[in-house]
């Protein structure tokens, strides 16, 4: 799908000129003539980006840029100050603002697409994770961006990449109000610091003598550990050959020499607080995953996880030919225990089943609470007399030692009866695995619980 971008510029020669060159590159163009229609286009439609002027009648960039980020439905949008060359200081007030970038005028086209398309890249992602955060976890993502918002100002951890001692010495000067620096000459050194430190940018001086600066970008750009780590390069006037290929690897962002330290400062200051701000929704997002999978009171997998990974499991023991066991466990006349003791002391016997059963099976086994009462662990790799002798074992582990109430500190005997069937081959799905292990299960309760009763 083609992004579309909205212009927005007083003069309407600038607006045709910026929408012709956008077209020219098959994005999808909005336009307005002043702040308010700005506004309103971004409020109704679906805006990928904003290519925003600062000097305008009536409302200026600053106060537009202001009002899209105080609106939540508008927040989310990257939005580009267009500032003129000789106000290096409408670019700091831009940010203030929270514009993501800038562009200075006249536009340069290298300048203008690149921009863009980097922010859209960002945007894409931040789009994904939000959406998918918002959809599991309405409520807990608003307190999550509110809660970092105090971070965006926080000093950030930069790692310095550059071959010069001087140049070094002007950025770390530079950066200081922002940030720490951590300033190296050797690249691969670099390499190894930004894989073992938390670095939230790395800024990449290509002034080596004899090292190719992008190898080390591609570098940072495959391995795991620095894969989201917002890169920087700072590359010669004129090199626009770098630039292209640098973005092409995945470099998020670019400066030319002679580096202004206004425009230094600015763009750091953006990659961090994008870093940071996805971050937090990649935090979401995991928490999200979790607590859909997770089984609250105990802390042991859900049905649901159940459900979707005993298949993965059943799958792979039949194309490797190995053995696959499920154990089914009820906890015996456990409604006695709510009744005689309260419900929050049947819950501390369950939380306390669990751990016993979390202590007595391997770490390759999959343990859930399947319902109520009612636990389920998958095996693989497990023959069905080794099953036997697991929920034995269990069993044993139940009925020896009592259970102990938190709330009283009454001391209770418990039991449970078990049911365990194997993948053989003359059982072909998951579900009749189950349904197996449920029959066997029903067998030791009605044979007078406490024990164990294996499929025949
Ligand atoms: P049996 O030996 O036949 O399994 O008898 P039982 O009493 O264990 O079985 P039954 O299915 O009759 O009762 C299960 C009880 O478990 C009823 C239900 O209220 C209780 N229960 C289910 N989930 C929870 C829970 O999360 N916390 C507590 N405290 N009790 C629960
Ligand atoms: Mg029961
Ligand atoms: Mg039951």
């Amino acid at each position: 799908m083609t992004a579309r971008i909205l212009v927005v510029d007083d003069i309407p020669a600038n607006v045709k000129l910026l929408e012709a060159r956008l077209v020219a590159e098959y994005f999808d163009v909005l336009t307005a003539g002043d702040g308010y229609q700005a506004l309103a286009i971004c409020e109704r439609n679906q805006v990928d980006l904003v290519l925003l002027d600062i000097m305008m009648p009536g409302m200026d960039g600053f106060e537009v840029c202001e009002r899209l980020k105080a609106n939540p439905k508008t927040s989310h949008i990257p939005v580009v100050m267009v500032t003129a060359l000789d106000q290096p200081a409408d670019r700091v007030r831009g940010l203030k603002a929270g514009a993501d970038d800038f562009l200075t005028k006249p536009v340069n086209d290298l300048q203008l697409i690149s921009r863009v398309k980097s922010l859209l890249r960002l945007k894409t992602l931040s789009d994904e994770l939000r959406i998918r955060a918002e959809t599991a976890h309405t409520m807990g993502i608003d307190e999550l961006l509110r809660s970092g918002e105090g971070r965006g100002d926080e000093s950030g951890q930069v790692l310095l990449v550059d071959g010069r001692a001087n140049s070094q010495e002007r950025i770390i000067k530079a950066l200081k109000p922002i940030a720490d620096v951590s300033a190296i000459s050797d690249p691969q050194a670099a390499l190894f610091e930004a894989s073992e430190n938390p670095f939230e940018l790395v800024i990449v001086n290509s002034n080596f003598d004899d090292y190719d600066p992008l190898r080390l970008c591609s570098q940072l750009r495959s391995l795991e550990r620095t894969r989201f780590l917002p890169i920087l390069i700072i590359t010669e006037q004129g090199d626009d050959e770098m630039v292209v290929r640098a973005l092409e690897l995945g470099v998020n962002d670019y400066i030319v020499r002679p580096v202004d330290p206004n425009e230094l400062v600015a763009r750091s200051l953006t990659q961090m607080r994008r870093k940071r701000y996805n971050d937090r929704l990649r935090a979401s997002v995991k928490q999200t995953i979790e607590l859909a999978v997770t089984d609250p009171l105990t802390g042991l997998s859900n049905r649901r996880y159940l459900d979707n990974h005993l298949s993965t499991l059943f799958s792979r023991s039949m194309a490797r030919g190995r053995p696959l066991a499920v154990l089914i466990t009820d906890i015996d006349r456990f409604k006695q225990v709510n009744d005689t003791y309260g419900h929050d002391a049947g819950d501390d016997v369950l939380r306390e089943f669990a751990n016993r059963i979390r202590s007595t099976v391997r770490g390759a086994d999959l343990a859930c609470r399947y319902g109520g009462e009612e636990f389920v662990v998958v095996m693989p790799d497990t023959s069905p007399e080794v099953a036997a002798t697991v929920a034995e074992r269990l069993r044993s582990v139940v009925e020896t030692t009592p259970f102990q109430l938190k709330s009283s500190g009454q001391e209770l005997s418990v039991t449970a009866s078990f049911g365990i069937s194997s993948r053989i081959s003359s059982v072909i799905t998951p579900g009749q695995l189950m349904k197996q292990a449920d029959l066997a299960l029903y067998q030791a309760k009605t044979g007078g619980r406490n024990r164990v009763v294996a499929a025949a």
